[in-house]
């Protein structure tokens, strides 16, 4: 059977996800209701505006139903600002988060100087070769809780972590031709098949 990935698409950079998806063989499913989440095996949260999706999120149940999954164990990827609303805390922030991995997002976080820019990152977890990151208005995680895995830092700061089905990156995967954060995402996906 096909994984059916869930991609929310309520705003920012979901045609990509999309595109790398069923590059890796995926059937892949536009959340926009929260309907649009029966019988997928997993859940994937772009980068965009995390005070705009938020926003959207609150409309009907579709944020409730998302946090409810998780619970059911549903894996799910953040990247960017799907990052920061999986942070159960956000620095300087009241908005809507979902709040399901434990750890402080500071939004915006390497400064106006430097509001986008890539870089090779080492994560040991995909082999040794380094993996191209492109940081857009990134946020980077400044607090985690001991069940929170690191599993890459940028210049000293957490950008990428693990917590059991769930995944967050700062940086977007869906912008480079490196389909090994995402074939990360879908190992999760498939260990959790059938538990
Ligand atoms: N700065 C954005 C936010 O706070 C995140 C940027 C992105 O997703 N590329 O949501």
């Amino acid at each position: 059977m096909k994984k059916r990935i869930g991609v929310l698409a309520l705003q920012g950079a979901f045609r990509e996800h999309r595109l790398i998806l069923e590059q890796l063989g995926c059937e892949v499913t536009e959340i926009r209701k929260s309907s649009d989440l029966d019988g997928i095996h997993g859940l994937i949260i772009p980068g965009g505006e995390s005070t705009a999706i938020g926003k959207l999120l609150q409309f009907g149940d579709l944020g409730e139903k998302i946090k409810e999954k998780a619970i059911d164990n549903l894996p799910i990827f953040g990247t960017c600002s799907g990052m920061i609303l999986l942070s159960k805390r956000i620095e300087n922030s009241t908005q809507y988060n979902l709040g399901l991995m434990d750890m402080t997002a500071k939004r915006n976080a390497f400064g106006r100087q430097i509001a986008s820019f890539e870089a090779d990152l080492n994560v040991p977890t995909l082999g040794s070769q380094s993996v191209r990151a492109v940081f857009i208005r990134a946020p980077f995680i400044q607090e985690i809780a001991p069940n929170v895995g690191i599993l890459a830092e940028y210049d000293g700061k957490i950008v990428f972590v693990r917590q059991g089905n769930m995944l967050a990156s700062a940086f977007h995967p869906e912008l480079t031709e490196d389909l090994r954060v995402h074939r990360y995402f879908l190992k999760i996906v498939e260990e959790n098949w059938g538990n």
